[in-house]
């Protein structure tokens, strides 16, 4: 995931802020020091970096900070609003245009991601109810077209496509007829990217642009590029005067420096985040969440969102009622697993929470999906009466459930144990919750 090396650097120089009941100004300024070298080494725009650092020094080293009872708390709140600034300050929405359809022309460089956020952003769309429709304009590239009408399928999105013989700017505007004939209240243009900016490229979607009057012109942006996406977001947008730019790849290495920047050089919101090659795999940016994960303190908000968006609210009340009186059953503890792997890769899920980030980079501690499939594969290899009463589960019948689900009796008693641990504690925490589980018994 991104940021990790900038935030386990943030976290070592706020981490001896903190530990101080008093901070002098040399202290603060040789904190900036270390944040300054780790925001370059993040790849940050080196510009930015000495703003955001004048910034932040003028107001870390007035008196009421460092007279304050917690100076390194006070000096972190004012990192993280300041970050949140930088990259925006708050959520840039999706344009929605007063008549519709929304028009929403896409620009990029090839291999940016692009076509795919054409689609994640339609099923996005789809999911708040609206009714996209995908407009095939990239005809030089073979597959393209083809690659649009797949994802189009997948997600059950119609997808407008006149073959590769008709002009990209004619096709756009069909396409807005089309999407106004149909009933479609977005219109998404995928556009053709070039290895390089090129002239000719930006004198088609220029024209692109004049033809159809997009009410949003989305920059995709492959952040694994550093700093040259940022270079490249400036060059499109002195073209092409730009609404948004999405950043995409940010569930790979890189070290975030095109987040941090963009905004500041480009004047451009950052509107989305992509963050894997899977159609769901897209947020919404919030730069206030994005600066509170950096500084790993968490994401509590967005991990919240996702859990409302995959998991099942009476079934999870269900489940609450269960673990509260202990009722809870091998099954139940298999179901729970599923449900939370709906919510994406555990690794990303950790990144949201707060310290969990740090503790990830932990030697020995390894998110292991694999552990995950093993144990369901063990659960699912149970007959229903042992999920019932794991009691009855004897050393033939661990052989015979190892064998099903080609583990060990050894991965069988570890599950066993681990579940029956859990058990206790429910019964430990819901004996202290008291009846009902409003709150401590008699308090
Ligand atoms: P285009 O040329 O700009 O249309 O780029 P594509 O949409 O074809 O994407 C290029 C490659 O990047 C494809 O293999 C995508 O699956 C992949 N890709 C796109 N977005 C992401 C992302 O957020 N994360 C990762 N890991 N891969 C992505």
């Amino acid at each position: 995931m991104a940021f990790e090396g900038l935030t386990a650097r943030l976290q070592n120089v706020f981490g001896k802020l903190r530990g101080r009941g008093k901070l002098t100004e040399e202290d603060v300024n040789e904190a900036m020091r270390e944040v300054r070298l780790a925001l370059l080494e993040a790849d940050v725009n080196f510009k930015v970096v000495k703003d955001f650092i004048a910034k932040v020094k003028e107001k870390a080293v007035g008196q009421e900070v460092l007279k304050s009872f917690t100076p390194g708390m006070v000096v972190v709140d004012i990192v993280n609003k300041e970050l949140t600034e930088l990259m925006g300050g708050t959520q840039a929405k999706l344009a929605q245009a007063g008549k519709p359809p929304t028009v929403v022309l896409m620009a990029g460089l090839q291999g940016a991601g692009k076509t795919t956020l054409t689609g994640k952003l339609a099923n996005l769309l789809q999911k708040q109810n609206h009714k996209p429709l995908l407009v095939a304009g990239d005809i030089y590239r073979p597959a393209a077209i083809k690659q649009l009408q797949v994802l189009g399928e997948q997600i059950g999105t119609p997808v407008f496509t006149l073959g590769n013989q008709v002009s990209p700017v004619e096709i756009a505007k069909q396409g807005v007829q089309h999407a106004k004939d149909n009933g479609n209240d977005y219109v998404l243009i995928d556009t053709a990217g070039r290895l390089q900016i090129d002239e000719a490229l930006m004198e088609e979607i220029q024209n692109i642009h004049a033809a159809v009057k997009p009410d949003e012109v989305l920059l995709v942006v492959d952040a694994m590029t550093g700093q040259e996406a940022v270079n490249v977001a400036q060059s499109f947008h002195e073209k092409l005067a730009l609404t948004g730019v999405v950043l995409t790849k940010l569930d790979g290495d890189t070290r975030g420096g095109a987040a941090l920047s963009v905004k500041a050089v480009t004047g451009c919101p950052i509107k989305f985040a992509s963050t894997g090659e899977k159609i769901d795999q897209l947020e919404p940016f919030h730069p206030d969440r994005m600066a509170s994960r950096i500084l790993g303190m968490g994401d509590m908000l967005s991990l919240i969102e996702k859990a409302q968006a995959n998991i099942d609210a009476d079934k999870a009340a269900e489940m609450e009622r269960k673990m509260r009186t202990a009722d809870f059953t091998l099954e139940d503890f298999l179901e729970q697993m599923e449900q939370v792997r709906k919510m994406g890769p555990l690794d990303q899920l950790l990144d949201m929470m707060p310290g969990m980030g740090k503790i990830k980079n932990m030697p020995n501690f390894k998110v292991d999906e694999k552990q995950i499939a093993r144990t369901e594969a063990i659960v699912k290899s149970m007959t229903r009466n042992e999920k019932l009463k794991p009691d009855i589960i004897n050393f033939s019948r661990r052989k015979r459930i190892a064998a099903g689900s080609g583990t060990t009796v050894a991965d069988v008693n570890r599950l066993l144990r681990q579940f029956e641990d859990m058990k206790k504690m429910m019964k430990q925490f819901s004996s202290m919750m008291g009846p009902g589980g409003k709150g401590p018994k008699g308090g």
